[in-house]
């Protein structure tokens, strides 16, 4: 396909640290953050809100049509992050990055972030169910699912490190496509 760099969907229930992860991994590999609730929000692909969960009924096709209009898929070099991952086509995504977080401590992120009632619920009984993860590995090819923790800042870390080095492999085995006059 050409792509100079991958693109990454950093995906999980809300609260598991998709916005953390994405933020350093962008920095770190100087990719774009694209963080797709935002953009759902700026751009108005929506048609409201869900009254009792507070999501956004996303339009997907406006979002998809958006996306495709950015370099993500002929340059790659994208952190896309999403509590959902079965929408993006697979020929755009080169890694999925399922974040999981202990249950106890989901739910003190949740509570501390103001989640109550149904949406609270809703959204420890998706980790509990694994949700994303089944979502992950029904939408993409399992070689490319990796399912990481994120339970305290260390994961973090560590995840940042493996990510960077799967990077590192995935340029390598794609030398060339993109940049073939740069090859010898
Ligand atoms: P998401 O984008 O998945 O909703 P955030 O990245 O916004 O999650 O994280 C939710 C909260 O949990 C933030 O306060 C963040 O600092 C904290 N957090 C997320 N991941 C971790 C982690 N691995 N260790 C410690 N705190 C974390």
């Amino acid at each position: 396909m050409g792509r100079q760099n991958p693109n990454i969907v950093i995906t999980g229930t809300p609260g598991v640290g998709k916005t953390t992860h994405a933020e350093q991994i962008a920095r770190s590999l100087g990719f774009t953050h694209m963080s797709i609730n935002q953009i759902v929000k700026d751009e108005g692909f929506h048609e409201g809100k869900d009254e009792e969960l507070g999501s956004w009924i996303v339009d997907e096709d406006k979002l998809l049509d958006h996306i495709e209009a950015t370099p993500l898929p002929s340059t790659g070099g994208y952190i896309l992050d999403w509590h959902a991952c079965d929408l993006f086509p697979e020929r755009w995504i080169d890694l999925v990055v399922v974040l999981r977080c202990d249950t106890t401590t989901l739910y003190d992120r949740l509570t501390a972030r103001g989640y109550k009632g149904k949406k609270l619920e809703e959204n420890m009984d998706a980790e509990i169910m694994q949700v994303l993860l089944e979502e992950a590995r029904e939408s993409y090819r399992e070689e490319i699912v990796v399912e990481l923790r994120s339970d305290g800042v260390e994961d973090v870390e560590g995840n940042l490190e493996r990510v960077e080095e799967w990077v590192r492999k995935w340029r390598e085995e794609n030398r060339g496509e993109g940049e073939e006059e740069e090859e010898e």
